[in-house]
Parts: C-alpha cells; structure tokens; sequence
C-alpha cells in the first residue's frame, strides 16, 4: 500500500533540510508518494495566509506530514495542523550520538509530552485590572490516552520502565488525576512504573539523564523538559519530534527556521532525516527507519559534518553521505 506523505519545507532552512529529507526518504524502500504543499511566512506574504486550504487538505489526506519550519507565523502553521491530524503526543527523542559533543554522551531517553492538555488549553482571561488567570485542564480520557501511547511506545521499543513526572504534591487534583490515571495504565503492562516530581527531574536530567529511558509528562512539563534535554545531547541540529493523532501524524525538527544560515545550504539536515525515520517507524516501516537513523549515527561518526559541528560540508553533501551508507 502507498502511504501520501504531505511535505511542507515551510521558511529559511527548511527549505534546505526538508528537500535533503525526502531524498533519504526516496532512497529507502518505503512504499511513498509526496505531495508538496506551502505554508509560512513567504506565502503568508504573497496570498495573506500561511496556512493555505490546498496545504489544509493535503494534510488531511496524507497519512503522515513532513514539515521543516515556519518563522513569524509558526504558531499559525503548527498548532492548526496538530489540530488537523488530532495530535495528542509529542514524542521527543533526546539522544546524544557518537562524535557529537554532548554534556551526557550516554543521554537515550524520549519524552512522550502530552500534546493538548494543561496551561496550554488557552483559558486565560484578565479577570479584573491587573488581575490574570490561566485555568489547567486535565482529563482522564486525554491522560489516559497519552499513558497508553507512552507504555505501549516502552514496550514495543524495549524499554523496562516508563518515568511518570508530574507535580501531583501541589496540584493535587489535576497533577493527581494525571498520575493515577498514568499508574492505573502502566498496571496493564510488564513495565516498571516510576515517578519524579517535575522540578526533581529537571536536576536528575542535568545531573545524570542515563538513568531515563522513557518519560511520560503532562504538557508544559515536557516542553521545558524536553529542551533542558536537548541541551544535554549537542544542540537543536540533532533533534527530531513527532506529533502523533488520531487522524494523522506530523514529524518535524525541534529548531526553527535559523535565519542567521538560511540560505547558505549549511543547514545540518540530521534533525530532519531523523525525523523522517520517526515518520517511517509511524507508517510500520521500523526497518527502513532503523537504517535511515544508522546511516545519520555513521554519517556524525565519520563525517562529512556541518559547520554547527564542526564541518565544512554542505546540507546536500550530508544528505549524500546518509543515501551512501543507506
Ligand atoms: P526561529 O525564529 O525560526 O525559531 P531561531 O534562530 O530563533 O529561529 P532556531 O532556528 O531553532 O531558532 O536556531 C537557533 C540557533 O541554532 C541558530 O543559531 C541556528 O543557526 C542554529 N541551528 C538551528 N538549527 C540548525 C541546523 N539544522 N543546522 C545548523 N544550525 C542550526
């Protein structure tokens, strides 16, 4: 069966690491079809939207989404199109690999974010004159929902434990709904159910994140989390995510469009074919995804490298390298 892959190299590097993606992509023996589609500042600029219904629609139709980045206009592109495909997890892989200056060269964990819930459900409302509330949602359907997504991703990739990070001690109702529904879940498998409270994490990661191997957390919780771990392991050049729905899923590179190389073709493209493996292990292609992240593992090994690290070699010579090895 075709899988639709809607492509969207969105502003600044994106345009450079995306198409160097799908030539990784193309080079495997995935079974895809690609249907470009525009979104971000520059076609925000020409027709006054940045997220086009053609791009609306091809998301929608698409089995899985690429995307690079988008500037300015980046909360207008990305949150519609986690609505489009009813995403729910973030997945955020922080993993430091051979040859890369790393702070924990040994860090190997993912964060599994919950995507929709929280301080980030956007009720916030200035109640009186200088007086402001934000009001946190947290369900038992949407944490549960993203328990099962967290243990099921632990046991399908071998891991013993799922890590439940939470600040149920203060936030006692919602926090604790979140840790008992996650506790609840966590009893239907063969897996090592764990907690920390989420300022302790914060000092675990930077201390000792080899201790981690999947961390399940409530929104703002893995959104701060998962870049104190990126820190950990070399930079935003290396890290890929995922936002995976109901009705689809989006895979994109943790950094932004870069403004200060666009344009220069030295984009490091390693967060965005790592991104493309994410996407290939999504559509049940886990084989041709394990080779597209060894051929990214030997390409930081042995060159050529990008001058984030290190390197001299451009985007396209990187993305050649990675093809070679495939
Ligand atoms: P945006 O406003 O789109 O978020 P930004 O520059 O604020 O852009 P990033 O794009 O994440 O944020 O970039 C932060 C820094 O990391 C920049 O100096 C950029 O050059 C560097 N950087 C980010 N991604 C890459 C990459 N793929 N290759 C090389 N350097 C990168």
């Amino acid at each position: 069966m075709t899988h639709e892959i809607a492509v969207i190299p969105g502003d600044g590097i994106g345009q450079e690491v995306v198409p160097a993606a799908v030539r990784v992509l193309r080079a495997t023996d995935a079974d895809l079809r690609f249907v470009e589609a525009e979104a971000g500042d520059a076609v925000a600029e020409r027709t006054g939207d940045p997220l086009p219904n053609a791009t609306r629609e091809a998301v929608a139709a698409a089995d899985a989404t690429l995307l690079g980045a988008a500037g300015e206009t980046a909360a207008d592109v990305i949150l519609p199109i986690r609505e489009l495909v009813g995403s729910f997890a973030n997945v955020r892989p922080a993993r430091a690999y051979p040859g890369v200056d790393a702070v924990h060269p040994d860090t190997d964990l993912v964060i599994v974010r919950e995507n929709t819930q929280g301080v980030y459900a956007g009720i916030e409302s200035e109640i009186a004159p200088g007086v402001t509330t934000c009001t946190r949602v947290i369900t038992e359907d949407a944490s549960r929902q993203i328990a099962e997504f967290a243990f099921e991703y632990a046991a399908e990739n071998g891991h013993d434990a799922v890590t439940v990070v939470h600040k149920a001690n203060v936030m006692r109702t919602t926090d604790g709904l979140f840790r008992e529904v996650a506790f609840e879940v966590g009893a239907e498998y063969d897996l090592a159910v764990e907690e920390v409270l989420m300022d302790a994490m914060a000092t675990h990661l930077a201390l000792d994140p080899t201790q981690y191997g999947v961390v399940l957390t409530p929104n703002l919780a893995g959104d701060v989390l998962s870049d104190l771990a990126a820190g950990l392991v070399g930079g935003l050049g290396l890290l890929p995510s995922a936002n995976v729905g109901d009705d689809g899923a989006m895979f994109e590179p943790v950094h932004g469009t870069a403004p200060d190389i666009a344009g220069e073709g030295i984009a490091n493209p390693a967060a965005t074919i790592l991104s493309a493996a994410m996407l290939l292990e999504h559509l049940g292609y886990d084989g041709e995804g394990a080779r597209v992240r060894d051929a990214v593992e030997t390409t930081l090994e042995d060159g050529p490298l990008t001058p984030d690290l290190g390197g001299e070699a451009f985007t396209d010579e990187v993305a050649d390298a990675v093809i070679e090895r495939l």
